[in-house]
């Protein structure tokens, strides 16, 4: 089976893997566009999120699959890019306290979850006191690295072309493929051959920073406040992100460097240097879960979108599911079709 995938951003290159690993023969076409999702991304995976401490969407399913994949196209890449973390997260307000101590006691968490009276290695450098509430099961994929590592592999093999493809020209190509899949990020949102979707895209804003101090360098767990600090290496951090409700048809929102800026500062305590600020769109849906199908009007094309904030987590698994739907014919899930909606 010939397939062309259109868009190499995490979805695109899971699909495309899952795809080489099963024999189907592809080619990945990537614009390199602007404001793309997941070369702004941290790449965190985090088992317990949001104010309820809730456990992500089928995380025990998802985890392994994620783990696997990561961990083969590391070897076949030979390069790493998958790490497992720890997540300190700040437990502010006594009833933050209380409520963490409540889910801890719940057996499916216990494995997850336990606290902690200081931020460990990260104690020098924050003006915050704990308790601290720990997660375990974390993990950091580092998307910039995976998706130029998996571009130059794809282009040694002639399966990479650096082109955006309008909708027409996708049509086009069309006939010289069994299937064309559409990968596009937010950019899904444009697309004509699927209309009418409900699409509730996001802008995310991070900064880069680096902490002058060596023994940043040794910084590995995610520290939690409000945003993320997430460690790069070399001392340097991930500061995010923000979230802005955003629609194709109005201006991009203003940068909200002030208020990272302002968390920054309340939360680090030694002398650090800006880097860069990183953004993109996230493509996020309102009921939270990916959009995987057919278009209405064309029945070889194809869509795989969708995948929100999670999508480290979710595009290894949805992108196998795609695989066995386009190359074996097996039914995809009624939590992510797109008739769902
Ligand atoms: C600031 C920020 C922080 C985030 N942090 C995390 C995190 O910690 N963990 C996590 O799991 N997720 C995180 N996310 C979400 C995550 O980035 C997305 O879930 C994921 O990257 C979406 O991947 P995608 O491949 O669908 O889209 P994208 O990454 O946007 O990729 C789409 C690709 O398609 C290409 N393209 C689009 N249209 C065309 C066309 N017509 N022709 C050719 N090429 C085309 C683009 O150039 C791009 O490379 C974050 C997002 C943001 C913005």
């Amino acid at each position: 089976m010939r397939i062309l995938i259109v868009g190499q951003g995490i979805a695109g290159t899971a699909l495309a893997w899952a795809l080489l690993q099963r024999g189907a023969m592809v080619r990945v076409a990537d614009g390199n566009l602007e404001h793309s999702a997941s070369v702004a991304a941290a790449g965190l995976i985090n088992p317990v999120t949001g104010k309820f401490y809730v456990k992500t969407w089928r995380y025990d399913d998802f985890f392994p699959v994620a783990q696997r994949f990561y961990h083969q196209i590391e070897i076949a890449l030979g390069l790493r890019v998958w790490s497992e973390v720890r997540v300190l997260r700040l437990l502010d307000t006594p009833k933050a306290a209380n409520d963490w101590e409540a889910r801890k006691s719940d057996e499916s968490y216990t494995p997850l979850l336990s606290t902690c009276i200081e931020a460990g290695p990260w104690q020098p450098f924050v003006r915050l006191g704990g308790p601290w509430g720990e997660t375990r099961g974390a993990a950091r994929v580092d998307f910039p690295r995976l998706l130029s590592a998996f571009r130059e592999y794809l282009s040694r093999k002639a399966l990479f072309t650096a082109q955006h493809l309008t909708p027409e020209e996708a049509l086009r190509c069309a006939s010289d493929y069994d299937a064309v899949v559409f990968c596009e990020g937010w950019r899904g949102a444009l697309n004509p051959f699927f209309p009418n979707l409900p699409w509730r895209l996001t802008v995310g804003t991070a900064l880069l920073i680096r902490l002058k101090s060596p023994e940043a360098n040794e910084l590995r767990d995610v520290l939690k406040k409000n945003l993320l600090f997430i460690p790069l290496g070399d001392g340097t951090l991930w500061v995010g992100a923000s979230y802005q409700q955003w629609s194709p048809e109005k201006p991009l929102p203003p940068l909200p460097t002030a208020a990272l800026e302002a968390e920054l500062q309340q939360v680090i305590r030694v002398p650090f240097e800006r880097l860069r600020v990183v953004g993109g769109i996230r493509p996020t849906v309102r009921d939270r879960r990916p959009l995987i199908g057919r278009s209405p009007e064309y029945a070889h094309l194809f869509m795989f979108n969708g995948l929100g904030t999670k999508g480290a987590l979710l595009a290894p698994y949805w992108a196998e599911h795609l695989a066995e739907h386009l190359l074996e014919g097996r039914s995809l899930s009624p939590e992510v079709r797109l008739e769902r909606t």
